[in-house]
């Protein structure tokens, strides 16, 4: 299949292209070409299939005329060696937990995907490729956990010292192996001058092959369809227990980039059975904005309790904008959104877990609560079983102690096991300053 760019300046290039390149030369975002449709008979099986299985079927319908069926296959069950639960909250509403992964948090699947992905791409290749990643906590340790023991390729994580958490830090500072984490005297922006300085030096990169795995990346992105359809078949075989025709989901997203939930529109163009999707959204709210207006103003960021939804500009905006044809009557049709500040966030973590024993994160408690919303405002909808309400669990609690224990009270998260590993482990970093020399210099040194 062939990618264009959602700017249209650019012509199409292969997955290999878009998936190295990461975004179009024109700025724009890479999209598929088209999207094929599932028949009804899958949906009738899909109660039957394993997470792994439907994922295959999810991932050639993207990916497989440029990879044979044998090497796919490997990448989607070697990605997805954890699952993806829905479990029951209250009447038809579930959590499609996402936190079962290495790092505890959703861009697991995406990281993993990417990282296998790559290596098949350049699995003949003489010179090994350089992922460089800055980081302001997340994004490294879903990208360093992704790529840990991948051959041929070697993970290069910048973090600006003393301004990341420690659960954050110990899950890329403790791996070894092809990762590398550059612990730099500087700012989160030091940080990605570096990267961007590091991209667009000539010579840097006649000498040494370099890359990024930028959540914009086709390879991170689409495989969040995967467990979208998970959850559908979850919902036959264990809920509904009936012919898909009868079931049809409500997804509550909540959404930072939008990457996640423009996978889900994807799953639904693929013809997932689902009613309508929920944009739950911190303060950070422009794209609410944009479903009640129609005009979208970008603006910087707010500081959050939700902090991996803080973005003022969401990436993924332009990819929603392509799939629809810039119709915002059909966009508002499709996607609703919800804003909470800290506050309600907070409350909604005590009320779930005292309501229902259930603990959210400051993430997923945005999209639980958007759900309820929904639901007071579509009362005719909620009593009817065919209809499940799902929103997604997009990381462990565990991983913002913080925020949780000052709402349902000290000790009642206990630290999970994979978190307890990470901070026990052998840290091991290079300290370098902010200056884009000495960081080059390092690098060639490094690589050789
Ligand atoms: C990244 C992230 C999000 C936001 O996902 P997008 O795809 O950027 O919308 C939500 N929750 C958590 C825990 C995240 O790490």
């Amino acid at each position: 299949m062939e990618y264009y760019s959602t700017n249209g300046k650019f012509g199409s290039v292969s997955l290999r292209q878009a998936v190295v390149k990461g975004l179009a030369p024109d700025g724009g975002l890479f999209m598929p070409d088209y999207i094929e449709k599932f028949d009804h008979k899958f949906f009738e099986g899909i109660g039957g299939m394993s997470f792994p299985e439907i994922s295959f079927e999810v991932a050639r319908k993207f990916f497989g005329g440029d990879i044979d069926s044998g090497h796919l296959k490997k990448i989607v069950y070697d990605t997805l060696d954890f699952d993806c639960p829905v479990v029951h909250i209250s009447d038809n509403i579930y959590s499609l937990e996402l936190f079962h992964g290495p790092t505890m948090a959703f861009k697991d699947v995406g990281a993993r995907f990417m990282a296998r992905l790559l290596e098949y791409f350049v699995r003949n290749d003489s010179k090994r490729l350089n992922v460089l990643v800055a980081t302001s906590g997340d994004t490294g340790s879903a990208v360093a956990n992704g790529f840990l023991g991948v051959e041929g390729i070697h993970v290069y994580v910048l973090y600006p010292e003393g301004r990341v958490s420690k659960i954050q830090e110990s899950q890329f500072t403790t791996l070894g192996r092809n990762i590398t984490a550059l612990e730099i005297n500087g700012s989160f922006d030091d940080c990605q001058r570096l990267v961007k300085s590091a991209f667009s030096d000539e010579n840097l990169n006649s000498k040494i092959s370099l890359t990024s795995a930028n959540s914009i990346n086709v390879a991170r992105f689409l495989p969040q369809s995967f467990y979208y359809f998970n959850a559908y078949a979850r919902l036959c075989s264990d809920v509904w227990k009936s012919s898909p025709d009868t079931g049809r989901i409500i997804f509550s997203v909540p959404s930072g980039n939008f990457g996640n939930l423009t996978a889900g529109l994807f799953a639904a163009q693929m013809g997932l059975p689902v009613k309508h999707f929920i944009a739950a959204n911190n303060e950070n709210d422009v794209v609410c904005d944009y479903l009640k207006t129609g005009n979208y103003k970008p603006r910087a960021s707010v500081r959050t309790i939700a902090n991996a939804m803080d973005v003022g500009d969401p990436s993924n905006f332009a990819r929603i904008l392509d799939l629809y044809g810039n119709s915002w009557s059909a966009i508002s049709r499709d996607i609703s959104g919800y804003r909470y500040p800290d506050d309600m966030i907070r409350r909604t973590i005590g009320e779930v877990f005292s309501k229902y024993g259930y603990l959210t994160d400051p993430h997923g408690a945005c999209a639980c609560k958007a759900l309820y919303d929904y639901y007071d405002e579509h009362k005719e909808l909620r009593n009817k079983m065919e209809i499940a309400g799902v929103f997604l669990e997009t990381a462990h609690p565990a991983k913002f102690p913080d925020t949780v224990e000052s709402v349902v009270g000290k000790g009642k998260i206990p630290l999970p096991e994979r978190l307890k590993t990470f901070m026990s482990g052998k840290r091991q970093v290079t300290e370098l300053g902010a200056d884009y020399n000495g960081f080059r210099d390092y690098l060639y040194e490094s690589v050789k």
